[in-house]
């Protein structure tokens, strides 16, 4: 077993995880060493998707907008759900993140006095989403990565695949991680850590999300006995292309594009009829499942998948070649059509994951729904800090993801955490490379592809935009017998070099982990909020469900309890649009 050492060690090189590490190194002059590990090159992060835009407060008076509007759409757009004193600190530093970002060379879209364009989207009173054409995480991304790599305290491991988080007593020691080019197995110690891993939309079949959106940090803190938080808020976003799942971004709404059914009507006006087609995703996404259920969808001929059409065309090319060119090229390349000239495609896909490691307002990994620890922090979508609660608001992520990258790397820096080189975390390290070895050896009959597609079927079929009691509890039975079959689950390939089956499995393994979280604490939410719709108890209840749920393993299994939402100043109210 190789090992290293470094002060902070990051797992995620996603935005949040990048900017964590631009943070900690400016903080503390460059004296600490830090590791960045990522799974994949750290630029094909996820992060690299985002398109429509990062919201923030840039020119308040002059747009009539303030922080306070920006926390209060947060907030109602979370359904209730989101903790107002998180929701504060997003809406206070969203704008500084864009104009450091700026800084460091994103080229926004800006208008002739050269200030930041920004475009409405759903649930936001005021535009303020800032963006740079429609491949706005691509150059945040790209800022970041140029900016870090100038820093030689800093080492990003590419393409090493972590497998176990090492904690002992509730606090950080190490990170084991194989280096996939060559099947290497390392044990990276550190004093402080992050995990930054992102979201786990692969848990279902039609996802808008990369295929490495697989929840691993999330899983294996999990496994750590860390707390998760709100684990059935699951988006989905509206408008993925049919058939491949493709995000055609809200922007293009926020633009001015429409929602039509096969009756060329915008049905959004029997469902939101003030915001229409830019109401929050879980309601427009509710409205167009209500619509296949009415028999107003389309049908895709080759898939049978339904859809409703997605009108851009009165945009004229000009406009959608300036603000939405790669939407164009999404659509010429997946279906040979020009959407300034044909409607587009569109049905409900997973899209985000609102739940994730519960953390407290500053980020700290919690150890139960009140302990946290003072060495592990968990930033980006993978942490659920709550500031999106029942239902994210479009371009929150982005500021989410750099905002509280900068709150942990500050806090790093300033906290200074020596490594502690234990026995005991040294010993657990060796337990997982021979588990890792085990596994690669064993003469298991299941194929892991059977199962990862079984699973996703099954997410798409019982826990998706509307969920009923029945369907939760078949997903249960069935989430419960895949994970039986996964422990007799075969890698065939048995080498060391680029061994993506044995990478495939593991990350299996921590979706099925995840899903049935998710599923379990869908189950438990006896009321609809946000992006949980269920059908038995169709309407939001505060005086039993104004409360975060908190799943953690317990002797191996699963344990669901519940912990109130901060409520600092917006007192729940009936959300309408
Ligand atoms: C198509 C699409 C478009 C979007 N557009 C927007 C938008 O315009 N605005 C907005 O606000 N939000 C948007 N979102 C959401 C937003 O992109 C994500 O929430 C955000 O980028 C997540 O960033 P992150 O840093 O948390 O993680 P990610 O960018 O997902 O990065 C995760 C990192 O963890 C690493 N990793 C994971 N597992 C392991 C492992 N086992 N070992 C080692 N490394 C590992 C990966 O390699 C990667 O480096 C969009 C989402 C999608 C799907």
């Amino acid at each position: 077993m190789e090992e290293e050492e470094f002060d902070i060690v990051i797992l995620g090189t996603g935005l949040a995880g990048l900017r964590a590490a631009l943070e900690a190194t400016v903080e503390s002059d460059g004296k600490l060493s830090i590791a960045l590990i990522s799974k994949l090159h750290a630029m094909r992060s996820h992060s690299v998707a985002a398109e429509g835009g990062i919201s923030g407060v840039l020119y308040g008076e002059e747009n009539k907008d303030s922080k306070k509007l920006h926390a209060y759409d947060t907030i109602k757009g979370s359904d209730y759900l989101a903790d107002q004193d998180a929701v504060e600190l997003l809406a206070q530093n969203a704008p500084n993140e864009i104009l450091l970002m700026d800084h460091l060379g994103v080229p926004w879209n800006k208008d002739a006095r050269n200030r930041i364009n920004q475009r409405p989207f759903g649930g936001m009173t005021i535009p303020r989403t800032a963006f740079a054409q429609d491949k706005t995480g691509f150059f945040l991304m790209s800022a970041l990565y140029n900016t870090i790599t100038q820093f030689e305290n800093i080492k990003v491991f590419h393409e090493h695949f972590a497998t176990k988080l090492v904690m002992e007593g509730g606090e950080f020691r190490g990170i084991c991680a194989i280096d996939l080019a060559d099947g290497s197995f390392k044990f990276i110690r550190g004093g402080a850590g992050v995990i930054a891993t992102g979201g786990y939309g692969r848990a279902y079949k039609t996802t808008t999300t990369s295929y490495s959106s697989t929840g691993d940090g999330t899983a294996l803190a999990y496994r750590e006995g860390i707390s998760l938080k709100d684990m059935e808020f699951v988006q989905f976003h509206p408008t993925a292309l049919v058939p491949n799942g493709i995000l055609i971004t809200e922007a293009s709404r926020g633009e001015g594009g429409y929602l039509v059914n096969s009756k060329g009507e915008r049905f959004m006006k029997n469902y939101a009829p003030s915001k229409m087609e830019l109401a929050p995703r879980d309601i427009v996404s509710r409205a167009i499942a209500t619509e296949f259920e009415r028999g107003n969808g389309f049908k895709d001929s080759s898939s049978g998948m339904e859809y409703v059409g997605l009108d851009i065309r009165h945009l004229g090319s000009e406009r959608i070649d300036t603000k939405l060119p790669m939407v164009k090229e999404i659509v010429m390349k997946s279906l040979g059509i020009d959407p300034s000239k044909e409607i587009i495609p569109v049905a409900p896909a997973a899209h985000f994951t609102m739940g994730g490691i519960h953390t407290s307002t500053l980020g700290h990994a919690m150890l139960d729904e009140k302990r946290q620890s003072s060495s592990l922090w968990a930033i980006g979508e993978c942490g659920c800090v709550s500031v999106h609660g029942a239902n994210r608001l479009g371009s929150n992520s982005l500021s989410q993801c750099l905002v509280w990258g900068k709150i942990a790397g500050e806090e790093m820096a300033r906290k200074k955490i020596k490594v502690v080189n234990s026995k005991q975390a040294y010993k657990a390290a060796e337990a997982e490379q021979s588990r890792i070895a085990k596994m690669l050896e064993r003469k298991g009959t299941q194929s892991v592809y059977l199962i990862r597609s079984e699973l996703q079927e099954e997410m798409v079929r019982d826990v998706f935009v509307y969920r009923r009691v029945e369907q939760l509890k078949r997903a249960i039975s069935v989430i419960g017998g895949l994970m039986a079959r996964f422990e007799d689950a075969i890698i065939t390939d048995k080498g060391r070099i680029y061994n993506t089956n044995l990478r495939d499995a593991l990350e299996i393994g921590n979706l099925l982990d995840l899903a049935y979280a998710t599923t379990l604490c869908a189950l438990g939410r006896k009321e609809s909020r946000g992006a949980h719709s269920m059908v038995e108890y169709p309407k939001r209840d505060d005086a039993n469900w104004l409360k975060h749920s908190i799943v953690k393993m317990s002797a191996g299994k699963p344990k669901i309890s519940y912990l109130p939402v901060a409520i600092k100043g917006f007192e729940p109210e009936e959300r309408k649009y």
